[in-house]
């Protein structure tokens, strides 16, 4: 059979999500192109991406690499053509013909890129966390002005639409009376990281190198801390209200140790029917590639079921989870202050400047200090994102007396 091939752009193709996302891509090659790939520092392995999967385009975005890139290799490998910075992003995520673009750069950069792409009506494939819970308003109401798709990559939330998909329901995103009038709760899992059974006094003692230890998934070193605190759950709890916008008492997390139930979704005739597979993102790439169908071959062996287990998350443990949890029901740009709060308190303990259980007071004290207000686009949320940093990294300066 022939297909039309669908053309691909990856933003951000040197981390997990997008490497991930180009070998998928090769064993459907039958069906998809890549057009555009992107790299912030990583030149040497965008070089082996730009020689073994001759995309169009490449686009570095450090400017010294860049220039580091260009002087070594010219600005042409083959027929690829090399592109600097954000001009570059915007080039292959809104490019005619760009069919598909996975959002998979980390932090803000990929925030614009994102923006254009729903203007330029792309079925956007968002494995970025930060400008979900950030700019979730802007994306939302770009998203009712296009014809773009977006479609969660994320395995818990790519789950939730799995289960909804194969059950019937359709995709309306952020559709609140859609979704209530076919849905009782949506339950995302957690493993539940690496100190879930350490006793509470120990806290005070974990390191970040305990923290960036993840017992089932394999991640960057940011998530992994987001992971043992919890936080990361938090962020997906705001994801999870954003795209399918139930009410938030009815988006619940749960301890899942095995990560092999990624999500459960409760219907209204009290079925509850949940999504299983191994913990490998390839899976949820490639559902999100092919939606809505499963075309998609994972070489994994037989996946075994057996000892599922599952507990309320202890609450007293991971302060993190609750206070993105009323950042979600608060709204308007509580996530945007959570999320930089966040992060620069986890810059922070990664260097072991401050404690394990400071991140929670810091960003609680942030939230003290900025106003709660609506961004309505992208300078606004930019602007405001960079101050809520600075006013963190004065804190943190103030208060645990580091430089
Ligand atoms: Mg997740």
């Amino acid at each position: 059979m022939v297909f039309v091939l669908r053309s691909v752009s990856i933003l951000g193709s040197t981390g997990s999500v997008g490497a991930n996302t180009l070998e998928v891509l090769t064993s459907l090659s039958e069906r998809f192109r890549l057009y555009g790939i992107s790299c912030n520092q990583n030149i040497l392995l965008l070089h082996n991406q730009i020689t073994q999967y001759k995309p169009a385009i490449a686009v570095i975005t450090d400017e010294k690499k860049y220039t580091e890139f260009v002087n070594q290799h010219g600005s042409r490998i083959g027929d690829t053509e090399i592109l600097y910075g954000e001009e570059g992003l915007n080039e292959i995520s809104s490019q005619k013909v760009v069919d598909i673009v996975v959002a998979a750069i980390v932090g803000f950069t990929c925030l614009r890129p994102v923006i254009n792409a729903i203007s330029s009506n792309k079925t956007i494939i968002i494995a970025n966390k930060e400008i979900l819970v950030s700019a979730g308003e802007l994306i939302i109401s770009s998203l009712k002005k296009s014809k773009a798709r977006l479609l969660p990559v994320d395995s818990e939330h790519n789950a939730l639409l799995q289960v909804i998909i194969s059950s019937g329901l359709e995709y309306r995103i952020n559709d609140k009376n859609y979704y209530k009038s076919k849905l009782n709760n949506l339950t995302i899992t957690a493993s539940g990281g690496p100190f879930l059974d350490l006793e509470i006094s120990e806290f005070k003692n974990i390191k970040s190198k305990h923290a960036i230890k993840h017992p089932t998934w394999s991640m960057g070193k940011k998530i992994s801390v987001d992971s043992s605190t919890m936080m990361n759950k938090g962020l997906e709890i705001i994801e999870a209200k954003l795209l399918f916008n139930l009410d938030l008492e009815n988006i619940n997390a749960i301890i899942h140790r095995q990560s092999k139930v990624h999500a459960l979704v409760e219907f209204l005739d009290g079925s509850t029917i949940a999504h299983m597979a191994e913990p490998d993102m390839k899976i949820p790439i490639s559902y999100a590639l092919t939606f809505p169908d499963r075309i998609y071959k994972s070489s994994a062996e037989k996946t075994s079921y057996d000892s599922l287990t599952f507990e309320d998350i202890p609450i007293s443990k991971f302060p993190c989870y609750e206070l993105a949890r009323s950042a979600a029901k608060n709204g308007k740009n509580s996530g945007l202050i959570l999320n930089a709060a966040n992060e620069i308190s986890v810059e922070y303990f990664l260097k072991d400047k401050i404690m394990f259980t400071d991140i929670p007071n810091i960003i609680q004290e942030v939230f003290d200090k900025v106003e709660i207000t609506s961004n309505d686009n992208i300078e606004s949320i930019i602007e405001n994102d960079n101050e809520v940093r600075s006013i963190s990294q004065g804190l943190i300066k103030e208060k645990y007396g580091t430089a």
